[in-house]
C-alpha cells in the first residue's frame, strides 16, 4: 500500500524548506520528492544503511501515523546531512547540486 504526505522539508536543491511529498510503500518512506523543484531522493534502505545506522534509519523511515514537528525537524536533519553520492534523481539536477556546492 502507498500512502503520500505533504508537508515542509528542507531541500538539498532549492537550499531551503519547501512543500515535499513524501511517499511511504507499506511502513516504510520510499521517497521524497520537492515539489518545487523535482528533485527526489529515493530511500534505498540498502544504501543508507552503509552510513546511518538502524536505530537512524528505523526512527526517520518508520511510517508514522501523522507528521509531527518532531518527524518533521527528523527528516529535514537526515535529508539535510544525506551524502550526496546516495541521492537518485535526474542526472541534470545532480549537476546541478554539484555547481551549487561548488559556488559556496
Ligand atoms: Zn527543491
Amino acid at each position: 500500500m502507498t500512502t503520500e504526505m505533504k508537508t515542509e522539508l528542507f531541500c538539498l536543491h532549492c537550499g531551503r524548506e519547501c512543500l515535499h511529498v513524501i511517499t511511504y510503500v507499506g511502513d516504510q518512506l520510499k521517497r521524497v520528492r520537492c515539489q518545487q523543484c523535482g528533485t527526489q531522493i529515493e530511500m534505498d534502505r540498502k544504501r543508507i544503511i552503509e552510513t546511518y545506522t538502524t536505530e537512524v534509519i528505523d526512527r526517520v523511515l518508520s511510517k508514522p501515523h501523522r507528521i509531527t514537528e518532531e518527524i518533521r525537524k527528523d527528516l529535514s536533519n537526515f535529508i539535510k546531512s544525506f551524502p550526496i553520492r546516495i541521492i537518485t534523481k535526474p542526472l541534470r539536477v545532480a549537476r546541478e547540486i554539484m555547481e551549487v556546492i561548488k559556488e559556496d
